[in-house]
């Protein structure tokens, strides 16, 4: 029988998990499949109940839904606890639902695939969301020495999970930092132009880190390569965090690689 798993959202029609999950799913000849479903604002305990009745393997959450899901958990993994997020549902043996957020996970995978150390680094990170938030507890866990947090609002809010072995800056100066990471929407399709940053405060040894992934290219991406600067778009993010789900859903480690190869191969990232 073919256990399900989905991928939630509003709009979700865009998004490349199905094509990237099953791309596991298929090579570990696991008879599971990924679904989208269009659920509306406010739908999300429907769905959620769906997911138990019919013993769904998994589901992923992908904006607006993932704090409204968090609060309907049996439970939260450490992961979710404290960004208010979650993006990856689990059921667990005796049928309860365990909310995950496997963006941190992502982000230090993208990372590790691209030799960046966040040991010891400086971190700076555009917007305080759940995605900044994840960003904000990757570079916790790796060691990071200083996090900034350049957001229009609740800064402040993000800054206050931080420990105190993490020095928080809420008025950064760029050119303190190493790694610059726009958790932003700007760059997306409909704000192609945008970017978090302007050419005259970016700097060749500056690392940039797009969690944007579509395009694969943004304006941020291209005013930092102008300058010399390194920049690493968000697709890897997006892998990373569908290979943590898959292992988390079916207990195996998928292959990373095909993955990433049946991302690219969407043609909505051509
Ligand atoms: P979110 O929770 O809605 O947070 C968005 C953040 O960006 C907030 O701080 C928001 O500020 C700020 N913002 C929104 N519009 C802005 C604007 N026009 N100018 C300046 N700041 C603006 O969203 P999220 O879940 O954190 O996602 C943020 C971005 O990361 C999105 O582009 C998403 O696609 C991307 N993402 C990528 C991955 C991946 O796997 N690659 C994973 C997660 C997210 P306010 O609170 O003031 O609105």
């Amino acid at each position: 029988m073919t256990r399900l798993t989905a991928v939630i959202g509003d709009p979700v029609h865009h998004s490349l998990s199905p094509a990237i999950v099953n791309s596991a799913f298929e090579n570990l000849k696991l008879d599971w499949k990924m679904l989208s479903l269009q659920v509306p604002a406010g739908k999300t305990g429907t769905a959620l109940k769906v997911m138990r009745h019919i013993q769904m393997g998994g589901m992923s959450v992908t904006m607006p839904h993932k704090q409204s899901v968090a609060e309907q958990m049996d439970a939260l993994d450490s992961s979710a606890e404290n960004l208010g997020a979650v993006n990856c549902v689990v059921p667990s043996q005796s049928g309860q639902l365990i909310g995950y957020n496997t963006d941190s996970d992502g982000f230090l995978w993208s990372l590790e695939k691209e030799k960046v150390e966040l040991a010891g680094a400086r971190v700076l990170i555009f917007g305080a969301g759940g995605a900044a938030r994840a960003v904000i507890r990757a570079c916790i866990l790796s060691g990071a020495e200083r996090v900034g947090i350049r957001a229009r609002s609740k800064a402040q809010e993000a800054a206050e999970f931080f420990p105190a072995s993490v020095q928080a800056d809420l008025s950064p100066e760029f050119s303190e930092y190493e790694i610059l990471v726009n958790a932003t929407p700007l760059g997306m399709a409909h704000l192609k132009e945008e970017s978090p940053a302007k050419a005259d405060s970016l700097k060749s040894s500056h690392i940039l880190v797009d969690l944007v992934y579509n395009p694969p290219k943004t304006r941020f991406m291209e005013l930092a390569e102008n300058e010399g600067a390194r920049a690493i778009g968000g697709l890897g993010m997006l892998v990373g965090q569908a290979v943590k789900a898959v292992h988390l859903w079916t207990g195996k480690n998928p292959d990373s690689e095909i993955m990433l190869n049946a991302a690219r191969r969407q043609p909505s990232l051509r």
